[in-house]
């Protein structure tokens, strides 16, 4: 199977750009972590390579961005956090969602529902993340990010997102396209005018990969590739992170889990892993948030 990539592409001499993903793998890697229904497995997963190309649209530096949509239907909330290296990670609250499919496509917007937000949170390593905000357009992820650009960003933008799912991912694809300031007249009007041509991104992406999307998709808007990256599923939990989210519950609730619980498992929600803890670790973590509150 190819790998994962992406593609930074400037169009039409700099009067828009693309960002374009092949994510198959990536989010197969989720479908697998989290035991994801075919659903589920669409929902989460464009919205993990949305939230990968928004990371590596940064221009500074980047800590992480986190998108959650919250639509109020039986899928509860999905949750993706991106870098600007790409590497995505990311849950939905209930994974074994299934419903009745509405005709060929997988039905995210019923599970996912329209009653509620988008909100993304760009964490810039200044002291306030910047936070904005859009309600949902349909929930069906794709149309909700464009809103959100367009509306919250206030740059015009398309997006398609489409996942394959069999047994297993058959092929994942995401595509923005966004006007840049100054863009002319014909400009806008070809791009208004592919609209159509990138709603099928999926199986665009399955027959011809990455680098043969480019030229299908986006070859008659003279498309200049500025830049590769690799994006990847990729949790970045360990022992001493949740050492430290141990500690900072304070004394009161470290104290609780020692004498009544006699230790704690701690699950990331990310990547499943679970980390265990016996009562004599506790009780040193304990001690040292108590010798850091009398220093
Ligand atoms: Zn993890």
């Amino acid at each position: 199977m190819d790998s994962d990539g992406m593609l930074h592409i400037s169009l039409m001499g700099g009067q828009a750009r693309a960002m374009l993903i092949e994510g198959t793998q990536m989010v197969d890697r989720a479908r697998a972590l989290h035991g994801l229904s075919r659903t589920a497995t669409a929902a989460l997963g464009r919205t993990l390579m949305a939230t990968s190309m928004l990371g590596t649209m940064q221009k500074g530096a980047l800590e992480s961005v986190t998108v959650s949509i919250k639509g109020g239907g039986p899928i509860g909330t999905v949750l993706a956090v991106g870098k600007s290296d790409g590497s995505v990670k990311g849950y939905v609250e209930n994974p074994d969602v299934e419903l009745p499919r509405a005709g060929e496509k997988l039905p995210v917007g019923a599970a996912v529902g329209k009653g509620g937000k988008l909100t993304v949170i760009k964490d810039l390593g200044l002291r306030e993340p910047y936070v904005g905000q859009v309600n949902l357009a349909s929930g069906e992820i794709a149309e909700d990010f464009a809103m959100y650009f367009t509306a919250s960003e206030q740059v015009p933008s398309l997006v398609a997102l489409g996942v394959l799912v069999g047994e297993k991912v058959e092929a994942a694809g995401g595509l923005i396209v966004q006007l840049m300031p100054g863009a002319g007249e014909s400009a806008i009007r070809s791009i208004e005018a592919s609209a159509g041509m990138f709603m099928d991104i999926s199986a665009t992406m399955r027959e011809y990969h990455l680098t043969g999307a480019v030229w299908q998709l986006l070859g008659h808007l003279e498309p200049e590739v500025l830049k590769e990256i690799r994006p990847a599923y990729r949790c970045d939990c360990s022992r001493e992170r949740v050492e430290r989210a141990l500690i900072s519950l304070g004394r009161e609730e470290l104290g609780d889990m020692i004498s009544e619980q006699h230790g704690a498992e701690v699950d990331c929600h990310f990547c499943d892993r679970r980390y265990r803890f016996t009562e004599e670790e506790l009780s040193a973590l304990l001690e040292y948030a108590l010798n850091r509150r009398s220093e």
